[in-house]
């Protein structure tokens, strides 16, 4: 009766596609080449056409992903940046560690995501660029974020790491604004065995920029143009996630059917549910639930052997990370009342109906 039932199984994941993997693998170590090859040029490119953008360059992680972005386009001391107050803290680092200023914008309380009639009371003289995070696997509400960005000459970065193949009015995450992050850190929708991430743009000088500053700031062999950096995506992940990609959107069909019983199931129930809206197609990286009673319930959960996490405990303006900012505890009231309520229910690909049936008789039984 008590068989437990883990918050994710990485490792079916590995199980189901493993020959593919070990083949992959066997490729790889047989080429004798591991970095900048073969593999992540065409990683690149059947990732750029999978978000349907010109360009797609592999890079060492989410959170560099986003950081080259900021530092192609010059974005350093003085400068702002709009982040969601409501994310994970790799947002608001990326911007930090350009020299510039995280300035929050709170959500809405119905997707989680930047609220569009928010941002306009952030933008300063100062301000250079939007950070929206697609979070949980659901975009934000992107064209009004760059109708905004547009008329103040702002540039648009998304955060694509929890929305590999999201998708907003039919149009892919990772081709909404000026260029895209992806994240693709083991448990993320199309993950790697080890750290990596991604950019895409449709942009030909972003793309040659970041070519150049994700290896030492060169385009030529020992040629350095510019002091750049190391962030590379290596063959083997390049590999790796090849073989994914090709299962991401049964993944996420998948993913989006457990989703769709959880809802059916749930929605009788005291919870607050995910609200999608008409124009979403989310891909489910999370599934949220949202009560006053989270401690209680995530405790009773546990004790049911229920996996269960809260996607974020604390929100970035007040992690100790971000004392200095000095945005004390009511500054973000939405988001500060989002992290109080919000828990997370497992969900992963290969979970069976079995799996799913139990966890919401779980959820339904007592509250
Ligand atoms: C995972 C994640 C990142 C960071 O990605 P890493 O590959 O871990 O550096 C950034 N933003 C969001 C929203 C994420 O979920």
């Amino acid at each position: 009766m008590n068989l437990s039932i883990p918050f994710l199984d990485l490792k079916a994941s590995y199980l189901e596609l493993k020959t593919e993997f070990d083949d992959a693998y066997e490729r790889v170590m047989n080429s004798g080449w591991y970095i900048l090859g073969a593999e992540l040029e065409s990683f690149e490119a059947e990732f750029a056409l999978f978000c349907r953008t010109e360009y797609c360059l592999g890079v060492g992680s989410g959170l560099d992903a986003l950081q080259l972005v900021l530092k192609a386009w010059e974005i350093g001391p003085g400068d702002e940046v709009l982040v969601p107050s409501n994310t994970f803290i790799a947002t608001w680092l990326a911007v930090s560690h350009c020299g510039a200023r995280p300035v929050p914008v709170e959500p809405l309380e119905s997707t989680f995501n930047m609220n569009p009639d928010e941002i306009e009371k952030a933008i300063s003289p100062r301000s250079k660029a939007i950070i929206p995070v697609h979070l949980y696997g659901q975009t934000a509400d992107m064209d009004p974020i760059n109708e905004i960005a547009a008329s103040y000459g702002l540039k648009v970065l998304e955060d694509a790491a929890q929305a590999h193949g999201a998708r907003y009015k039919g149009r892919r995450a990772g081709g909404l604004g000026n260029a895209a992050a992806f994240s693709f850190y083991p448990v993320k929708n199309l993950g790697a065995f080890g750290d990596g991430g991604a950019i895409t743009t449709s942009d030909p000088e972003l793309m040659a920029k970041i070519k150049s500053l994700r290896n030492y700031g060169s385009s030529s062999k020992y040629c350095h143009v510019e002091k750049g950096y190391n962030s590379r995506l290596d063959e083997l992940q390049a590999a790796f996630l090849r073989v994914k990609l090709n299962h991401l959107e049964d993944w996420n069909q998948r993913r989006r059917k457990i989703a769709g019983y959880y809802l059916q199931e749930l929605a009788a129930s005291s919870y607050s549910l995910p609200q999608v809206p008409a124009w979403a197609e989310p891909v489910w990286h999370q599934f949220i639930l949202r009560s006053p009673q989270r401690d209680k319930i995530m405790e009773y959960l546990q004790r049911q052997g229920v996996g269960c996490m809260i996607h974020y405990p604390i929100p970035p303006h007040l992690q100790s990370a971000y004392a200095d900012l000095m945005l004390i505890s009511g500054t973000c009231p939405i988001s500060e009342k989002i992290h109080q309520e919000v828990f997370s229910i497992p969900i992963w690909p290969q979970m069976d109906d079995r799996t799913a049936h139990r966890i919401t008789e779980v959820l339904r039984r007592q509250f």
